[in-house]
Order: structure tokens, then sequence, then C-alpha cells
């Protein structure tokens, strides 16, 4: 017998599963491991412990909190008789004004989600006036289901916005040559009537004054002391060709297909590292704004939609050796998608409380890069000791740049 007390004596009888450990019973009941001392039979055992069935355990909760409102928001969050017919459920756990929790649960079938989606694309642009009458908005399309969808979207959203440009650029990457993707970027723009271009790896080469097509630098830098910062260097570059490319068509704005996962992830890093992240969804970067209209669309939401309007889920090509790195951003997407779960909606919080973070502080100002031009945020933990961005002092340094 498995009995849990809480801090009321709240006494409730828990069923292990055949050879189930105590956090995994624990964890079925949402029942943090860190919360409970676990005893068998008088005697303390860790969560690892695997539960025999024949023995008396009770764990008792050693936390103040009120684990049964929690778990109860819990219960009515999965609590929805249309969810297990339905291809998704948008929950969100949220707080009241007077401190209380609150939990809804929508069941969706595709073409209900796909109208959410559109409808938070064209609710996240005017809520943060993403697009301006007149904007010229260079959208970084890769042909990937994020930016594909976003491109969908936007496309979509545009009779509820106000004028402006559409172009979608591809960045001649790495492996454009073989890759779906880009033969799939280039089709759906075309089926979708918006100008599209392909930004060549000639012109980062140009921008970058590097010494080497870009094409081997990445794979070369596999074999160097800085192979976790290639996934880095991949990003800035692409990036940053976009953002020339955007000046030299007279556009304003870049739009990216970050969505919450993206975002959250990058707001854990900042946390942890004590770095300052930019405002989200909407960023001045220098003389462009950068715009993230899917800072508010999960990315279950975006390959659902995929799905829905093109018929297809998502093409996934192998990651390339550099994209499986570095582990520890690795881990800040993992979690990101974990506290999802867990709290369902929390990017609504979490954004524009980092948007507030800042206010009062210090107004975020950028530095150039001595060499590729790019916007560089000085960070107030770690002194600049070059004019260079971190990419151009690793293709510096790997003597990629003479
Ligand atoms: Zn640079």
């Amino acid at each position: 017998m498995f009995k849990f007390v809480d801090r009321m004596q709240n006494l409730e009888v828990l069923h292990p599963l055949n050879g189930e450990r105590v956090d995994q019973l624990l964890l079925r009941h949402r029942i943090p491991s860190a919360s409970v001392i676990v005893l068998k039979d008088g005697e303390p055992v860790s969560e690892l412990h695997e539960i025999k069935q024949d023995s008396e355990y009770i764990a008792a909760l050693i936390e103040g909190y009120d684990i049964k409102n929690i778990r109860s928001v819990y219960e009515k969050l999965a609590n929805n008789l249309s969810a297990s017919i339905s291809p998704y459920v948008k929950k969100r756990l949220s707080f009241n004004k007077n401190g209380s929790l609150d939990a809804e649960s929508v069941s969706l079938l595709l073409p209900d989600l796909s109208e959410l989606v559109e409808r938070t694309v064209v609710e996240t642009c005017q809520e943060f006036d993403l697009i301006r009458e007149g904007d010229g908005l260079l959208l970084g399309l890769s042909g990937g289901v994020d930016s594909s969808s976003l491109l969908l979207a936007l496309s979509a959203a545009r009779s509820y916005l106000p004028k402006f440009r559409l172009v979608a650029v591809t960045f001649e990457d790495f492996d454009s040559q073989t890759s779906p993707a880009f033969q799939h970027a280039s089709e759906l723009a075309k089926s979708l009537g918006i100008e599209h271009h392909i930004a060549s790896a000639s012109l980062a080469e140009e921008i970058f004054h590097l010494n080497t097509p870009l094409r081997e630098v990445l794979p070369a830098l596999m074999d160097t002391p800085f192979a976790h910062h290639a996934m880095y260097i991949d990003h800035h570059t692409t990036r940053r060709t976009l953002e020339v490319f955007a000046e030299k068509e007279g556009l304003n704005r870049v739009a990216l297909g970050l969505h919450t996962t993206d975002l959250i992830g990058g707001v854990l890093n900042g946390w942890m590292t004590g770095y300052d992240i930019a405002d989200i969804p909407l960023r001045q970067i220098g003389r462009l704004t950068y715009i993230y209209p899917l800072a508010f669309v999960h990315k279950r939401e975006l390959h659902l939609y995929h799905l829905h309007q093109t018929g297809k889920l998502a093409r996934h090509t192998t990651p390339n050796a550099w994209e499986k790195n570095p582990k520890d951003r690795n881990f800040y997407y993992y979690l990101a998608d974990i506290l999802q779960s867990y709290w369902p909606g929390l990017e609504i919080m979490l954004f524009t409380a980092n948007n507030l973070r800042f206010r009062g502080k210090h107004q975020l100002s950028y530095k150039q890069c001595s060499n590729c031009g790019a916007s560089i945020l000085p960070q107030p933990l770690a002194e600049m000791t070059t004019d260079l961005c971190d990419a151009c002092v690793i293709l510096t340094q790997s003597g990629f740049i003479n």
C-alpha cells in the first residue's frame, strides 16, 4: 500500500504499477519528488526506490503549498470529454486577479486550430504593432515548417493588417542544393504569389570577408575547439546576410519563424546566464526591426497548421553535425517544452515580464561589429575586449577571415 499524506493530513492511496519507482508513481500524480519524504515500513527511501507490492509506504508532504488545489487544476485541464478524439487541445493555466489559479482547455479540430493560429498571428501583429502601413518586411524562409507556416499565416493575415510589402528570402545555405526544404520554399512562395529571392552564399562571404566558401567553413569548424559554436555561426551568418539583403532591398523589418519554445528557450538561457534578452516579439536592432509573429504559437500548432494548409506533415531533414550542439542549448529547449506542459500559456506572462524587466534598468544599446556590421548587444556581466562580434572572433581565430 502506498499512501500520500498532505499537510492537512488528507490521505490518498496511490496505486503503483508493477516495477514502478517512487518518482514515477509520484510524477503520474503530479506530486514532485522534492516535496515528500517517503518511508517504507518506517524507513526512508529515495525516489529511485522500486516499489514492492507487499510493503507499506507513506509519502508525507514536507512543503507548505496547497498541492490539492494545484493537482485539481491539472485535473480540470485533463478533464475534457472531447479531448481524446481531437487532434489538439489548447490549454491555458493562468492566475486570477485575486491570486487563484484558473484552467481552461478546448479541444480543436484541424480547421479550428488553423483559424486559431491565423488569429493569433493577426492579434500578435496588432497588439505589438509588428507591422505598420508601408513597411517592407523580409521573411526569412528556409522552407522548414516554422518559416513556411509563418509565410502561410502572414499571407492569410494580410487582409487584417495595414498594407505592407512582403518579401520572402531564402538563404543559400550549406546544403540548399540538395535540401528538399529549399525546393519547398520556392514552390510555396510561388503558390502564394509572394515575391521570393535567394540570398546567395557569396553575399555572406562578402559581408564576412571570408577567405573560404561558407559551405566549407562550417564543416571545417567541426574539427576545431569551436565545434560547439558552429551552429551559432551558421545562424549568425544567415541572419546577417538577410539583414544586408533587407537593407539593399529597402526593407525595414525582418520576420523570423521563431515560435513559443524557441523564445522561451532564449529567455531561460538569458535568465540562467544573466544575459539581457531584448524585447519579444518586437525588437529594434540597429536600423532594422525584428518581429516574431509566431511568439504565441506553439510548435505543435505550427506542425498541425502546416498539415491542414498543405496536406503534408513537415518534412524532417536530418540535422547537420553542428545542429546537434551545443547541448546546453538543447537542454533549454527541452526545459521550455517541459515548462509549457506544466504551465500551458506561461509565455504570456514570461515575455511581458522579460520586456518589463529592462524598462526601468537601462536602455539596451548596441555596438557594431567592425567586420560583418552586425549589431552586438554588450552584456553588463561580460566586458567587450574587441570590436568584433562573437562569430567574427571565432572566424578570425580559425583562419577564415584574413
Ligand atoms: Zn561580426
